[in-house]
């Protein structure tokens, strides 16, 4: 049995977004890349169940599931200036956060080590009574629950390297030891949150770690906020699962965002992600696509990090365009320094 699965369905097709940045093609791009390199063949593909309504009320509140529902059935439309809900979306939606329970589930049963739900609509931005940026439920944040609440562990990382500030697993987690939730995202962008300051709440202090970085952030930038960040605080958290909110729309030619990563460095980030699990997860770890809109070169970066995490050994893979030059800047070092000086005096 592979030791990494990717849950995935075809319904996940089914959300139609017309010619938003999050359509149906970005799927279709990553699984023909998948495909084409004879990844498929190396993963589990598992097909996920739909999440029921008292799993995604988990984290959502019920009258928001039910309005989603109804908005849907009518035929759905703009939800808001930016998220769109098709005739299926609800459905879809379901499935989507009833994948990333899919992965979760098969992880802690032991049935694979690592287990990527590639599904949309993606769901960081999703609060628990509100749909937002392109996100309907919050696929993560539901998992994380359903690992908490079925599963009773009771350390969970939550690690978001989309280049937007996961403001609603954030929200989902404010209050809640028992989640780690580490978001690095550029700012300024949207949703404009995930200031340094904003650190839980007053029964979670600590608890909410957010690194923002500014644009123009490339590799070098990243590693270095993970090493300064993320690697000392897993260590003091000793998480029993490393969830990841996997977006990958840092990348230097994503349309929505002017962060700078390249395939390499979202392979160093899945690296360290899967060094964290080693050490104190029985390499568990669980991912949930979230961003990535350059639909060229985003299956790239998803391939690097399946790559990375699966050990699978392809040589040649390498961005389809020139990545830029890379270094780590003076106001790079310096964000993630005053970011780490204020997250650590609540771990000491
Ligand atoms: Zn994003």
């Amino acid at each position: 049995m592979a030791a990494t699965a990717l849950v995935y369905h075809p319904d996940y097709l089914h959300h139609e977004t017309g010619s938003h940045p999050e359509n149906k093609k970005r799927l279709e791009a990553i699984m023909g890349l998948l495909a084409e390199r004879g990844y498929l063949e190396r993963l589990q593909v598992v097909s996920p169940q739909p999440a029921t309504v008292e799993q995604v009320c988990l984290v959502h509140r019920k009258d928001y599931v039910e309005r989603m529902a109804a908005f849907a059935r009518r035929g759905g439309g703009m939800w808001d200036m930016d998220t769109v809900v098709g005739p299926a979306s609800y459905e879809v939606a379901l499935l989507a956060a009833g994948g990333a329970i899919t992965a979760v589930d098969l992880v802690l049963e032991d049935r694979c080590r690592v287990a990527w739900a590639l599904v949309r609509p993606p769901g960081h931005h999703a609060e628990p009574g509100q749909a937002m940026g392109f996100c309907l439920f919050n696929n993560i944040a539901v998992a994380a629950s359903h690992a908490r609440q079925i599963w009773g562990l009771e350390r969970i990382l939550i690690v978001d390297w989309d280049v937007h500030h996961g403001n609603g697993t954030q929200a989902a987690f404010w209050n809640d030891p028992a989640v780690l939730y580490c978001s690095f995202h550029q700012m300024p962008l949207f949703p404009g949150t995930g200031r340094i300051e904003e650190s839980g709440g007053s029964g979670a202090m600590g608890y909410t770690i957010n690194v923002p970085l500014p644009p123009g952030t490339g590799d070098a930038g990243y590693v270095y906020a993970v090493e300064k960040v993320l690697l000392p605080m897993a260590e003091k958290f000793k998480p029993q699962l490393v969830l990841v909110s996997a977006g990958q729309d840092g990348h230097f030619a994503d349309p929505l965002a002017s962060q700078r990563l390249t395939t390499a460095g979202y392979r160093l980030l899945a690296a360290a992600v899967g060094r964290i699990a080693a050490a104190w997860s029985r390499g568990r770890v669980v991912l949930a696509l979230e961003g990535g809109y350059n639909l060229r070169t985003m299956p790239y970066a998803v391939a690097g990090i399946i790559a990375e995490l699966a050990g699978i050994d392809d040589p040649d893979l390498a961005d389809p365009e020139p990545p830029p030059g890379d270094n780590l800047s003076p106001a790079v070092r310096a964000q993630v320094d005053r970011a780490w000086e204020h997250h650590r005096q609540f771990w000491e």
